[in-house]
């Protein structure tokens, strides 16, 4: 990876954008952990900023800017982000063959015995390692 696309990649999950970039098509682009550490950033660089502001403003002002700040520009955007990641492992888990194998780790799209992300409606392994979720076997 280049470094302006590696420059480009922690903007983005810094940001939150919305939209992942087109051709981004191998695995998902944010996950649980990118939002959760983006939000954790985001929350960290506002915490700095009221306390530069502290030294200049009244309390009262210093915390609702803290506390506005950090939910409108901290935390909602990564909620947002985060419905949207939910949406789109919703839509494998339901209209893909890998949604209803007992191989498939929604938490992060991932096929655990192949250790790919699953992105697309046609499965990795191209359907020979499907297994059903809800295997009963039998006792003797
Ligand atoms: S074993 Fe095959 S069907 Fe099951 S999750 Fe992995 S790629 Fe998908």
């Amino acid at each position: 990876m280049s470094d302006s696309t590696s420059n480009d990649r922690w903007i983005d999950v810094f940001l939150l954008r919305m939209q992942e970039p087109e051709d981004v098509n191998d695995r998902p682009y944010y996950t649980t952990g990118s939002i959760v550490s983006a939000a954790l950033m985001r929350v960290a660089v506002l915490g700095l900023g009221c306390i530069a502001l502290a030294q200049v403003a009244e309390a009262n002002v210093v915390w609702w800017t803290a506390m506005l700040s950090i939910w409108g520009i901290g935390v909602y955007p990564a909620w947002l982000q985060y419905q949207r990641f939910h949406q789109n492992v919703q839509q494998i888990t339901v209209g893909t063959l890998c949604g209803s194998c007992r191989y498939f780790n929604p938490t992060n799209q991932l096929c655990t015995i192949m250790d790919v992300h699953v992105t697309h409606a046609e499965p990795p392994c191209e359907g020979e390692g499907w297994e059903p979720k809800d295997t009963y076997v039998e006792a003797d």
